[in-house]
């Protein structure tokens, strides 16, 4: 073990939640070890601001549960505490043992269980910090810092991966995808946002294993899209998912066929929506993942529009509400996406045709819907990737009229 003791790192308890520091105290003060672990130490020793905090600590999960009163036990595969702040939501783990599910190892643990893919299904098995070490995803990950002497642990050279800017996988990759394969969204992930490269050994397997992504709830695949997607890098993150086949478990809309006309908008579309999701060009920010799942589906909506028009001989309207009762179906079964953003992307694509057809333009209160202003962003998408003028002027025309609605 490599200690970094408090003057060679730049960690300062400062920039620690103070909620985490509680936490952390307060384990230690009732006789156990804790540590801050995993993104907290990695972002702060790279000066980025950490988007939570997770704690691991030798407390048992029912241990955990009654020294802290907010404090909520989840999870099946590996229970972990969530404790409930004000405005956060801290992870406390209890340390891992080391995985070994074969029968006759005298680690032999049945508390580890595997399907026959290799994915790991439960693993309630508890250990020391070292063994916890060596169960997490990536080196920079493994890093524990301790309140007590403010010195970092790191078992297995996570410093000297964070310095070389590299991502690696803990272990042997293959077996490691296979036992949870969100592992291969988690590397993309940490290599686009931190900008760093993947290690070869941890790249190798990806492209080959990248169809084991199947085998994940669409609940999680939806959580994990969030986090990839909606965090600033949803533009360079979709490509490099690309590059590794990664995507079209996430996206599986992106292998839909369609007419060549909208084939050529659908992949505009793609592009102008990611990057208007990273860099919005307005003060009001845009509701990712309602707005960007709009986008996305817009064609594949108007592909079914169409079929149901020339196939079934409907009349727009009825092939209009088919449709989109169809496609947020399908697609909330497949992608996991939850009942309240569907009812805005529903709601955003309804708007659609108000706002062509300049309906209510007269109406200040319009303009103070945010769902209305996540609307005429679409309206601005597709006016982009269609080139259509007759779009370009509605919008020009919207943009005139809220600014003198504004003004009244
Ligand atoms: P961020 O919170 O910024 O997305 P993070 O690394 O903290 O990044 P979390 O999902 O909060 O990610 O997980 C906390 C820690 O738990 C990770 O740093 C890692 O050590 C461990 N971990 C998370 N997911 C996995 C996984 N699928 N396999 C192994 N370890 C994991
Ligand atoms: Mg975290």
């Amino acid at each position: 073990m490599n200690l970094i003791i408090k003057k060679n790192h730049n960690i300062s308890q400062r920039k620690i939640s103070k909620n985490s520091m509680k936490v952390l105290y307060r384990l230690n003060k009732s006789g156990y070890e804790a540590y801050l672990v995993g993104g907290g130490v990695r972002d702060l020793l790279l000066s980025k601001k950490p988007k939570d905090f997770d704690i691991a600590t030798n407390a048992k999960p029912n241990e955990i549960r009654k020294l802290f009163k907010n404090c909520r036990l989840i999870g099946r595969r590996f229970i972990i505490a969530h404790l409930i702040f004000k405005n956060e939501i801290i992870e406390v783990s209890t340390f891992r043992a080391k995985n070994n599910t074969a029968k006759n190892h005298k680690l032999y643990s049945p508390n580890i269980k595997k399907s026959n893919n290799g994915m790991l299904l439960c693993d309630n098995n508890f250990g020391k910090v070292e063994e916890d070490a060596y169960r997490r995803d990536l080196t920079i990950n493994a890093l524990y810092y301790s309140i007590k002497d403010s010195g970092i642990r790191d078992y297995i050279g996570g410093i000297k991966d964070i310095k070389q800017k590299i991502i690696r996988l803990i272990g042997d990759a293959e077996t490691r995808y296979r036992e949870d394969p969100v592992r291969m969204l988690r590397v993309v992930r940490f290599s686009v946002r931190l900008n760093m490269y993947i290690d070869k050994k941890t790249e190798a397997p990806i492209n080959k294993l990248s169809k084991l992504l199947t085998n994940i709830p669409p609940a999680r695949l939806f959580t994990e899209s969030i986090k990839l997607f909606c965090f600033g890098y949803g533009y360079l993150t979709y490509i490099r998912l690309r590059k590794y086949s990664l995507v079209y478990s996430l996206l599986p809309f992106l292998l839909n066929k369609f007419s060549k006309k909208n084939t050529i908008f659908f992949k505009n579309i793609i592009i102008y929506c990611f990057k208007k999701v990273d860099f919005p060009t307005t003060k009001k920010k845009l509701r990712c993942p309602e707005f960007l799942f709009a986008s996305l589906l817009w064609y594949p909506l108007i592909e079914k529009i169409k079929k149901l028009l020339t196939r079934n001989k409907l009349k727009y309207l009825k092939a209009y509400s088919m449709s989109v009762h169809y496609i947020l179906k399908k697609y909330s079964i497949l992608l996991g996406i939850p009942k309240n953003i569907l009812l805005n992307i529903e709601k955003i694509w309804n708007l659609q045709k108000d706002i062509e057809t300049k309906k209510n333009c007269e109406n200040k209160k319009i303009i103070q819907n945010n769902i209305f202003f996540q609307a005429l962003e679409l309206i601005s998408l597709r006016s982009r990737a269609e080139n259509q003028n007759e779009l370009k002027k509605i919008l020009f025309f919207w943009n005139k009229k809220i600014f003198f609605l504004k003004k009244i």
